[in-house]
């Protein structure tokens, strides 16, 4: 696989890999889009870069059987190091509202740096069939180039604290962003960190694999308010579900 996903961090900046999660931002690879001639089941048709948007053998999203789950032989739990940060890049990139952000995480004895945290609506995986309000995608990546992705559920109930922090600054036009100071990254997760893992793909073009996932099991709140704040911006930008193939979704934590 000759994916820049797989150099090693040193060759491959975080912004590198900013844009090649946001190919909006690269004036030179096709927008996508959620519907009409650029919705998900044309994104192989508007470059052949995003080809593995319908050839990928282990494409993201997935619909999670948590009947068909197995217990990890061995136990990695996560462990996030989320400080309060500054100068945060919260950016509209047209599809999504992104969170250029820092902070570690310790999956059993590996690093991974965190690049950047974006939102989901509805949620784009789903547990038994059914999908949440939303989800955030925290992305990280190892010394090894390789993407750790924590997936977090909302579900409609308070307030949450955590977006209130920034939620009324949200940029309005695609290309918006400001700068932010944030409170940890912690306050985002819940308080278990049990979670459902399998290797899947990056969920926007050029869907490129190698990416593992870990969805934590239990949800967090977020108001009506809060996520029609969101959707106002975004109304729907989640990607259809995946088919799974060979893959077994393990559960650790
Ligand atoms: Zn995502």
């Amino acid at each position: 696989m000759t994916s820049p996903l797989i150099k090693p961090l040193s060759l491959l900046r975080a912004s590198a890999v900013a844009l090649l999660l946001l190919p909006s931002l690269a004036a030179a690879k096709p927008q996508y889009g959620y519907k009409g001639d650029v919705a998900p089941e044309k994104w192989g048709e508007l470059s052949p870069k995003y080809a593995a948007c319908v050839d990928g053998a282990e494409q993201a999203p997935l619909n999670i059987v948590t009947s068909a789950t197995v217990k990890k032989s061995e136990s990695k739990p996560l462990k996030p190091e989320y400080g309060p940060t500054s100068g945060d890049l919260v950016v509209n990139t047209g599809t999504t509202i992104q969170v250029n952000s820092s902070g570690n995480l310790k999956i059993g004895n590996s690093n991974y740096k965190l690049l950047q945290y974006h939102f989901h609506t509805p949620s784009e995986e789903a547990i038994n069939g059914v999908h949440y309000d939303m989800n955030v995608h925290i992305v990280h990546q190892g010394a090894d180039g390789k993407l750790a992705v924590i997936g977090v559920n909302f579900k409609k109930g308070a307030a949450n604290a955590f977006l209130g922090s920034f939620w009324d600054k949200l940029p309005t036009t695609k290309g918006g962003k400001l700068e932010l100071n944030l409170p940890s990254l912690s306050g985002l997760l819940p308080d278990s960190l049990s979670y459902f893992t399998y290797p899947g793909s990056l969920t926007t073009p050029p869907c490129t694999e190698g990416v593992q996932f870990y969805i934590l099991k239990q949800p967090i709140s977020i108001s009506t308010e809060q996520l029609e704040a969101f959707r106002r911006l975004h109304p729907m930008n989640a990607r259809p579900l995946q088919p799974i193939r060979e893959r077994v979704i393990k559960t650790g934590g």
